[in-house]
């Protein structure tokens, strides 16, 4: 049996020991935080399930849902309220609720795209003269989203759609993010029909049949933190964890030995489940070309901020899910939700929670300022908002600098490089956000094939 070692104890890096320990074969893992689960983050405040990373997953991709059930949690599975889904985009002064019909920036009803004040009526006609866009036939080079959006559906909704959706999401810039790695689907469809809109009518039979059964976004009751301590428990027996920062990686006859406070350990197989950054950092001697490859993945920086308020601090019942701001009305805020709409076993009855995040390719910075400095200007923005003028009953923040990779032009290809350089290191794998897709589930997938890889399934 192998000695596996994994460099990173996020949810890739315990996906890779838990599918490893069902595999038969135990690891040893090494992670420089005191904590297990990386970025996902979970505590309880006043009653309240505050996540300080992500929230939950997207129900379509099913290795979450795979692994929440064989680690025994399907009962503890909650999905969005999708019945209250409803987001609203900061404009001029106002929030201005997103059409209903809208499929990420692909308008597919009519009536309430020409109603909405988001967007002008040359916007709105341009939408419509989308629909005669000629199919391309093959799919065309990659390009920024940005680009592709503006292309299709003009400038207004690449400002108003796009740009506050992918800084949500991402913290990135859609004039630098990779469409074919973002949004492989519309690519397809602008091959295969020219136009989006056309494209996304004719398969919502398809989609509707598959939205009917799910709800968008899943998670725990008690927060993700759960699936973290599940697989801690799932893998009591089959995993050693060293606490210490991975500082220096050599080749060892076939195998590798890496550092970790001074001590080397000596492994067959080596996971590398840190971000690209810390990746490439430790490859830089032993493969200058793969190293490079991964140190050039750009990563974002952000913070999210949770509010607790007595439920009567606000002026109007706060509907939907919350609110995206615009980088062209920006301040701080990128994006607010209102946690206990969003999910159910959130929030107490009489208070409300509102996650603010912040930081993102624009205002890293953020990360460096006070606490004080970060709750007194989200405070501030809030007041204009939403109108909360009292001060909220509690605050919690949480950092992550340079946490979300940023896939950009040309992604793909770099990925398909990387991938012929690491064949010259046989036993060495990678796992992550950087490679195959940011979410949770992408994270566990990259993880299993990495245990499948070693184990040789
Ligand atoms: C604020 C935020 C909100 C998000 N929201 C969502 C969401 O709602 N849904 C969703 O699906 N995804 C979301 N994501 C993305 C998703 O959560 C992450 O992509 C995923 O959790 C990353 O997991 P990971 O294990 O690859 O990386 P990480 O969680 O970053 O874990 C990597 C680990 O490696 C460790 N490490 C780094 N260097 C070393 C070293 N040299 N030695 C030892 N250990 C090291 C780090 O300490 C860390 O614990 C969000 C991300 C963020 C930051």
């Amino acid at each position: 049996m192998p000695r596996v070692t994994i460099i990173g104890g996020g949810i890739s890096g315990l996906s890779t020991a838990y599918y490893l320990a069902k595999a038969g074969i135990p690891s040893t893992l090494v992670e420089s935080r005191p904590r297990l689960g990386g970025v996902i983050q979970t505590e309880r405040v006043e009653g309240c399930v505050i996540e300080g990373g992500p929230d939950s997953f997207l129900s379509i991709k099913p290795a979450a849902m795979e692994l929440v059930r064989e680690l025994g949690l399907a009962d503890q599975v909650i999905g969005s309220n999708d019945h209250l889904r409803k987001t609203y985009v900061w404009k001029r002064g106002r929030l201005v609720p997103i059409p209903d019909g809208l499929q990420l920036m692909v308008p597919t009803k009519v009536l309430p795209m020409l109603g909405s004040r988001l967007l002008s009526w040359s916007t709105k006609l341009r939408m419509g003269m989308e629909l005669f866009h000629p199919p391309a036939g093959v799919p065309r080079g990659d390009r920024s989203v940005a680009e592709f959006v503006r292309a299709h559906y003009g400038q207004e909704a690449v400002d108003y759609l796009t740009e506050p959706l992918l800084s949500g999401i991402y913290g990135g810039d859609p004039n630098l993010l990779s469409i074919a790695s973002v949004l492989p689907r519309f690519v397809e469809m602008e091959a295969r029909y020219g136009s989006l809109t056309r494209g996304v009518l004719k398969e919502r039979k398809a989609a509707r049949a598959q939205a009917a059964k799910l709800p968008l976004f899943r998670t725990l009751k008690g927060g993700l933190a759960q699936l973290i301590e599940a697989l801690g428990k799932a893998l009591a027996s089959g995993l050693t964890v060293i606490s210490g920062s991975a500082e220096a990686l050599e080749r060892n006859g076939c195998g590798f030995r890496v550092r970790v406070k001074g001590d080397w350990l000596e492994t067959e197989r080596l996971v590398l489940a840190c971000p690209a950054h810390a990746a490439g950092g430790l490859l830089g001697t032993l493969a200058p070309d793969a190293a490079a490859l991964l140190a050039a993945v750009p990563y974002s920086s952000s913070m999210t901020v949770a509010l607790g308020f007595d439920q009567n601090a606000f002026p109007r019942p706060l509907h939907g899910f919350g609110f995206l701001v615009p980088k062209r009305e920006r301040r701080r805020l990128v994006a607010c939700t209102w946690v206990g709409t969003k999910f159910p076993f959130r929030v107490p009855d009489g208070l409300a929670v509102l996650r603010c995040f912040l930081g993102g390719a624009q205002d890293a910075g953020v990360l460096a300022e006070s606490d004080d400095a970060v709750v007194a200007a989200v405070t501030e923005e809030l007041r204009r908002i939403v109108g909360v003028a009292a001060p909220p009953r509690f605050t919690r923040i949480f950092r992550w600098p340079a946490s979300m990779a940023q896939y950009t032009v040309g992604h793909q290809d770099r990925m398909a490089e990387l991938q012929a350089r690491l064949a010259a290191l046989p036993g060495l794998h990678l796992a992550g956000n950087a490679y195959q897709g940011i979410g949770i589930p992408d994270c566990i997938r990259t993880g299993k094939q990495a245990a499948e890889a070693i184990a040789g399934v």
